[in-house]
């Protein structure tokens, strides 16, 4: 038999597009331009998510979570970018930052972080990235050194996503510094352990209310038991998560480019020049067709990548990258037109283009740069079997 095919929303999928939408409008919207303006934490945005069980919704539903899939997961993410990108990186770094437990942490890991990751009393952050290993995230030098039924933990993670608000970290550490990423181990750190403290928040182009610290590791003693799975599989289950979670960055792209269409929509309809709106020049139409053709393929890759991701396709990498890779280069398009149509309007922080242009283009920097996922697509297609991608 075939296998479910999730290509293609489901009846579900589209209700809780509905509900999600209606959401985001109703409690994300009205502060989107307030958070980004103040470089402020979207923290009506996350209460409104945790109200409605939106926050973490991949979480399965034996630790209490709503059990989404790889799709439903997707349609949150897109409709809360859609409004507010900031905002989106709740359920997106909640699923990073935990999923490498869910995949490779034992039961006991599980019951203990994802029961209040589910309910809403934490969230999940994903520390992989160090001031000076970016791309070449094997690199780190964070130090974990065992001490009886202890790690000790040593080190600096940079960019991290959602620091200081969450209360648990993956952190991923040097167990073996003679194995390069064989050497490599992940662990939960608790914000409350001691040891554990935060750089000032960075001063960022766009995703402003989204806050990016460094994550300060001083002598940080965790038990050997919050080490998820095996010592020197860190690496791998952090790569393994990538796969997963670049689709929700594609996600987040899209849902910045759709925001962005749709604004640039309604405004050329009422904005009149030479005499009539500027939706009636070709000119106008013809940019509007191609952000929109670009929006409906993103959105196919992405949702091709979401079923790969649920299936656990041997593709999976390969779409995974694909996906993120096209959809953030699509946003940076589309928003870049939108604020196009809107002339001199969109230049200005009046208008909410502006904001989703300095957005988009953190899709194509982040969860690996839009030149990785070129390099993670070309080592896997090189060795795939002619014809099949
Ligand atoms: C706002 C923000 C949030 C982030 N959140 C997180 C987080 O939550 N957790 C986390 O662990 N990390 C996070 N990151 C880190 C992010 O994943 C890295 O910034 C990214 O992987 C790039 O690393 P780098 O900045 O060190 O750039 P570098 O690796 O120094 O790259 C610089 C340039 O060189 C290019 N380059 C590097 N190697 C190659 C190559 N082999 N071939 C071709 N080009 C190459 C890159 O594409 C880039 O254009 C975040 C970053 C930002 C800015």
């Amino acid at each position: 038999m075939p296998a479910v095919d999730l290509y293609r929303p489901s009846e579900e999928h589209d209700m809780l597009r509905d509900a999600v939408r209606a959401l985001a409008e109703a409690k994300i919207a009205p502060f989107a331009a307030a958070v980004d303006e103040e470089a402020r934490f979207p923290q009506e945005a996350h209460d409104a998510l945790v109200a409605n069980d939106l926050h973490a919704v991949h979480v399965p539903e034996e630790y209490g979570g709503g059990g989404a899939d790889a799709l439903a997961t997707v349609i949150v993410i897109e409709e809360v970018a859609r409004v507010c990108a900031s905002s989106s990186l709740i359920p997106a770094v909640n699923k990073l930052g935990s999923l490498p437990v869910i995949l490779s942490g034992s039961e006991e890991l599980k019951k203990r972080y994802m029961t209040p990751l589910a309910k809403g009393d934490g969230m999940f952050s994903y520390c992989l990235s160090e001031p000076d290993a970016g791309s070449d995230a094997a690199g780190m030098k964070t130090r974990a050194v065992r001490d009886g039924d202890h790690y000790v933990l040593d080190g600096v993670k940079r960019w991290i996503t959602n620091a200081g608000e969450s209360r648990f970290y993956t952190v991923m550490a040097v167990t073996d510094p003679s194995k390069r990423s064989k050497g490599i181990s992940a662990f939960v750190v608790e914000e409350d352990d001691e040891g554990v403290s935060f750089g000032a928040p960075e001063k960022k182009l766009g995703i402003k209310g989204s806050p990016t610290r460094e994550v300060y590791l001083d002598g940080v003693r965790v038990p050997a038991d919050r080490m998820i799975g095996e010592e020197g599989t860190g690496f791998a289950t952090a790569m393994k998560t990538l796969d997963h979670t670049r689709i929700t960055i594609a996600a987040q792209a899209l849902g910045i480019a759709q925001g962005a269409l749709d604004y640039a929509k309604g405004y050329v309809r009422e904005r009149r020049q030479f005499g009539k709106p500027i939706a009636d020049f070709q000119g106008i139409q013809f940019m509007l067709a191609d952000m929109a053709m670009k929006i409906s393929a993103a959105r196919a890759l992405t949702y091709q990548a979401a079923a790969a991701s649920e299936r656990g396709d041997a593709d999976l990498t390969y779409l995974g990258a694909a996906a993120k890779c096209f959809a953030s280069d699509t946003a940076m398009e589309v928003t870049t037109d939108a604020v196009q149509l809107l002339g001199g309007y969109g230049y200005t922080r009046d208008y909410p283009v502006e904001r989703m242009m300095r957005d988009a283009k953190i899709t194509q920097i982040y969860e690996g740069t839009n030149q990785v996922q070129r390099i993670v697509m070309a080592r896997n297609l090189l060795a795939a079997k002619e014809g099949t991608r």
